[in-house]
């Protein structure tokens, strides 16, 4: 008989949680620093509350749309938005998610704040950085992550929790190695810095096919879709 979606997690959760501490234990960090992020959008609402009853603790949508749609029948979890958000769907997030990782402009940083100030709640976010420098990509560029993290510092309603990162598509998990180690050079050279409204603890970069080289170079959130769930109809 064919497997069942949920018998396949089971499988892929078990095998993905092992490889995190293999990963982990290889450059000699706690595992329990690591949070496991399942990226779940196209995946059904039934498919993912089964995840959470297996012990999945935080999940990623990436639009709000599909986030909204979705949010009243999840079971108990830790919400993420970890798509590209435009500032018209700010109100519709704020507050609705743990964290949003996906902040890259002063003008939709300045919009959560407008929101998050009208709801009297501290809206928790990453700054997102394109860090192949690819023009078709979001994110701000590494450059100018500082200056955005400085105005950001002034809004009393936004909290910097640390950085997220999508490296550029690549045949070999081993050839983003160099951009997540970069990644985390200036997430700590940031933390050194202990700005206002800023905490650097989170940095969300690895996803299915390189979570574990992300691991080693310092990720502490893993963003994990295909390899928990199978591969999607759309992307
Ligand atoms: C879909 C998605 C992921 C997960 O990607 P997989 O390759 O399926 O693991 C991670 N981060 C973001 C922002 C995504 O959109």
């Amino acid at each position: 008989m064919e497997k069942s979606l949920n018998e396949c997690f089971d499988e892929n959760y078990a095998r993905i949680q092992s490889e995190i501490i293999r990963a982990a234990e290889k450059s000699g960090r706690d595992p329990q620093e690591i949070t496991l992020l399942a990226a779940t959008k196209t995946v059904s609402v039934e498919v993912i509350n089964h995840a959470i009853e297996s012990g999945l603790q935080v999940i990623g949508e990436n639009r709000v749309q599909e986030l909204l749609s979705k949010y009243d029948a999840f079971l108990p979890v830790e919400k993420h938005l970890i798509g590209h958000l435009q500032t018209n769907k700010v109100k519709d997030v704020v507050g609705k998610v743990t964290l949003i990782h996906s902040v890259d402009s002063l003008k939709l940083a300045a919009a959560i704040q407008k929101q998050a100030e009208k709801l009297g709640i501290v809206q928790r976010v990453l700054i997102e950085v394109n860090i192949g420098g690819e023009e078709s990509k979001s994110g701000v560029c590494p450059d100018e992550v500082l200056p955005l993290m400085e105005e950001i510092a002034a809004m009393p309603n936004v909290f910097v929790c640390g950085l997220m990162a999508i490296p550029p598509i690549c045949n070999r998990p081993e050839e983003n190695r160099k951009y997540f180690s970069k990644m985390r050079q200036m997430f700590l050279d940031i933390r050194a810095k202990k700005m206002d409204n800023s905490s650097m603890e989170i940095l969300s970069m690895g996803m299915s096919d390189d979570f574990a080289v992300a691991i080693e170079e310092g990720a502490t959130l893993v963003r994990v879709g295909t390899a928990l769930f199978g591969k999607r109809n759309y992307n």
